[in-house]
C-alpha cells in the first residue's frame, strides 16, 4: 500500500506571532497572533493527526509506536523530526538549546539543532545568529551586564536563504521573517533575553540564565555549508544540509521531477505553487500549506507542476 500520510497539524499563539499563517497559507486561525504551525509532529505538545488513506485519524506518534514499518523499523523512543513553520511578526526571544546530553539529563528529552529556510523576509529583516564573547566567563559577565549589542551577531536574511543552528548556537529570528524550520523533535529553550517584552497580562516570560550559560558553544562557531544544486531537466534539487540529525533539501518543481527515496522516510513541505504527487498509479494534488510523510514503501514517486517543496530525511544518527 504504497500511500503518502497528509498531515493536519497543530497552531500555537505566541507574544511574536501574528497573521501570515493565514494569509500566505490559508489555515483558519484562532488569533491574531499565531506564531508556530507545527507541520509534522510526533512531539506530545502538539501532535500531527493523518488526514487520508488506511490511516486517516491516527495519530503520528502513535503511528511511530504501532507501525514502525513505515519508518524503515527505524530504532528510538521518539519520531525523531519536527518540521515547523513560524511567523515572526516581531522578534523571537534571544535562546539557545541544549544537545542531546544536556536535555536528556535535564530535561528528559532529546536535545535540539534546528534549521531554517527563509520563506520570506521583510525589509531589513535579520536574525541574531552566535555570539562575540571568547570564553564562557566574558559569556556570563556580559549576559549579566546585558551587554545586547556588543554579545550578539546580528546577520541580514533574504528569502531563499538556509540557516544551520546546531544546539548550543545563540540565535533569535528576527522580526517580519517567515520561516520553515527543520528540527530535532524537541521544545526544549533556554530564553537568554526576551526584550523586557511583557504579555498581555503585563508578565515577563522566564528567562534560564544558569543553563543557558551551561550550554552555549563557546567561542561561538557558526557552521559553514557547503549547498548544493543539480539541475534536473527545468527542476532544481538543492540540497542544504547533512546532518547526524537531519538532511535537509529544496526540490523546485518546474514541470516533472522524478525522485527516489534516498532514507527510510522523507518529511515534505509544500511552500509555494501547486501541482501534483504521483505515486505508482496514483495522484494526490499539492498546493501551498500541505504537510506528508512518504513512508518506507514509497520507493519512487514524481512531482508535476510548478512547485516549491522543502524536504527533509532523517539523518545519519536517527536511521
Ligand atoms: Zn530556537
Amino acid at each position: 500500500m504504497q500511500e503518502p500520510l497528509f498531515l493536519d497539524s497543530v497552531l500555537k499563539e505566541k507574544i511574536w506571532g501574528g497573521t501570515k499563517l493565514n494569509t500566505v497559507f490559508g489555515y483558519d486561525l484562532p488569533s491574531e497572533k499565531i506564531g508556530e504551525y507545527w507541520a509534522i509532529s510526533a512531539h506530545p505538545h502538539g501532535v500531527s493527526t493523518i488526514k487520508n488513506g488506511k490511516y486517516q485519524t491516527q495519530k503520528l506518534d502513535e503511528l511511530w509506536a504501532t507501525h514502525r514499518e513505515l519508518f524503515g523499523n527505524a530504532s528510538g523512543e521518539v519520531f525523531p523530526l519536527l518540521t515547523k513553520i513560524l511567523d515572526a511578526e516581531d522578534y523571537l526571544s534571544v535562546q539557545v538549546h541544549p544537545d542531546d546530553a544536556y536535555a536528556l539529563k535535564h530535561e528528559g528529552e532529546l536535545g535540539k539543532s534546528e534549521c531554517w529556510y527563509i520563506i520570506d523576509a521583510g525589509f531589513n529583516a535579520e536574525i541574531i545568529y552566535g555570539h562575540h564573547a571568547k570564553t564562557r566567563e566574558e559569556l556570563a559577565k556580559m549576559i549579566h551586564d546585558a551587554r545586547w549589542d556588543d554579545l550578539l551577531t546580528h546577520v541580514p536574511v533574504k528569502k531563499g536563504e538556509f540557516y544551520y543552528v546546531p544546539s548550543g548556537t545563540i540565535h533569535a529570528i528576527g522580526k517580519g521573517i517567515l520561516i520553515l524550520e527543520t528540527q530535532q523533535s524537541s521544545d526544549t529553550t533556554y530564553r537568554v533575553y526576551d526584550f523586557d517584552r511583557k504579555d498581555d497580562k503585563g508578565n515577563l516570560r522566564e528567562l534560564h540564565i544558569k543553563q543557558s550559560i551551561d550550554v552555549t558553544n563557546v567561542p561561538g562557531v557558526t557552521p559553514k555549508l557547503e549547498i548544493t544544486k543539480e539541475k534536473v531537466d527545468l527542476s532544481t534539487i538543492i540540497t542544504f544540509v547533512k546532518t547526524p540529525f537531519f538532511n535537509v533539501y529544496e526540490w523546485q518543481v518546474k514541470g516533472e521531477l522524478s525522485l527516489q527515496k534516498g532514507a527510510p522516510y522523507t518529511l515534505v513541505s509544500v511552500i509555494e505553487g501547486e501541482g501534483s504527487l504521483i505515486i505508482t498509479e496514483s495522484s494526490y494534488a499539492l498546493k501551498k500549506g500541505d504537510h506528508f510523510i512518504l513512508p518506507t514503501d514509497v520507493e519512487a514517486w514524481k512531482f508535476k507542476g510548478e512547485l516549491n517543496l522543502i524536504a527533509s530525511e532523517p539523518g545519519a544518527k536517527n536511521s
